[in-house]
């Protein structure tokens, strides 16, 4: 199985629906699957650097209109205490972000239109000013020319979830959300020339092995560049709070996937695969990931950031730390923060 799998990626710089449902069916224990893993790991160093990626999300408002079934900012959850951060907050945390040395500000939210276009462009062109740093959004859908303007104003790259390809799925746990407008929308960041990213939930009802397969190679025919796939986590007060989680192994699979389908795709090892537990979130940078997403939300706002139960948060130094321990490298403007840090310190001493 490995070798066809690894003879198809020699000569194509891919695979197809076959190999990648042979690598989801993968079985923790299968020796198959070590070998798989450490060629999905020198597919990462060879097309896309030697370097982990560590970006900062801030969550900054957890008001939300819709009502996905899984999500626990959705706008029927009156358990949930909401809150918006401000912009001088915001802009405050991402400065912080470049001083510790992260290389990405993500800005996430829900689908919050008490932050008008112009807030966000503020923001953006605030950040940039400010950091230098690459602006990503994960806002959610807003129209066609918000989009546009946001690119205008200095956002480079994009996150929005497609959730399931599989239609019917997708209809199922999204009342309000049109699956078609999400599509024409990820198409549409393409051409405005944002790095685009989308991604799936793995363990949602009724999703087999073959519809994750669609997730990725729909990724794949889309040209998306940053692919985030996370366990399906069970939250209170949401329609799907007694839904079994998804499979922490099986997201590692598909991470493995990923890579020898899309592989110079930036693979986050997600927040959602942590909060099953950290060491397999921490396996992910064996199963082909290159990206670590750390939490830098204020405290006091981060704790009802729920999207999902018993969410973890993940710190820079630790993971930092982490990822050095583990035999990785992180990225070259991070690795110069941190001694530039060092040295500060030595000079006081
Ligand atoms: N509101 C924006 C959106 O929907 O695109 C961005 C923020 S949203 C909280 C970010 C992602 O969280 C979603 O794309 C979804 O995949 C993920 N998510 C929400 N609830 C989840 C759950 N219970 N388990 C796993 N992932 C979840
Ligand atoms: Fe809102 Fe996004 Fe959660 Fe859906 S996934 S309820 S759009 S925050």
């Amino acid at each position: 199985k490995v070798k066809n799998i690894v003879n198809y990626f020699i000569s194509n710089e891919t695979i197809e629906k076959e190999h990648i449902i042979q690598i989801l069916s993968l079985n923790k224990h299968d020796k198959d699957r070590e070998e798989l893993f450490k060629v999905a790991n020198l597919i990462r160093k060879e097309y896309t650097g030697d370097y982990i990626n560590i970006k900062g999300v801030i969550e900054f408002s957890n008001y939300c209109k819709k009502n996905c079934y899984y999500c626990g900012l959705r706008a029927k959850n009156p358990i949930i205490q909401r809150y918006r951060m401000t912009p001088d907050e915001i802009i405050e945390v991402a400065n912080q972000a470049a001083i510790l040395g992260l290389d990405t500000i993500i800005l996430q939210s829900g689908e919050d239109d008490k932050y008008t276009d112009d807030d966000l462009i503020y923001l953006i062109r605030e950040i940039r000013k400010k950091t230098s740093l690459p602006v990503s959004l994960s806002i959610g859908e807003r129209s066609f020319s918000s989009y546009r303007k946001f690119r205008k104003a200095g956002a480079v790259r994009v996150l929005l979830k497609h959730e399931t390809i599989n239609k019917k799925i997708f209809k199922n746990i999204h009342p309000e959300k049109s699956y078609d407008n999400r599509i024409e929308l990820l198409r549409y960041m393409n051409t405005l020339g944002y790095v685009t990213g989308s991604g799936n939930i793995i363990g949602l009802p009724g999703q087999t092995l073959e519809d994750i397969a669609e997730d990725i190679l729909f990724m794949r025919n889309e040209n998306l560049r940053m692919i985030g796939m996370g366990p399906f986590i069970p939250t209170e007060n949401t329609p799907l709070k007694d839904h079994p989680r998804g499979s922490g192994e099986l997201t590692l699979n598909a991470y493995c996937a990923t890579r020898f389908c899309i592989p110079k795709a930036q693979i986050p090892t997600t927040t959602a695969l942590g909060t099953i537990s950290p060491d397999l979130q921490y396996q992910g940078f064996y199963a082909g990931c290159n990206v670590i997403m750390v939490n830098i939300t204020p405290e006091v706002y981060r704790k009802n950031y729920n999207i999902y139960d018993n969410k973890i948060k993940v710190e820079f130094y630790e993971t930092y730390e982490k990822i050095k321990q583990l035999g990785f490298s992180p990225s070259k403007i991070t690795q110069k923060r941190m001694e530039e840090k060092k040295n500060a310190c030595n000079i006081r001493l």
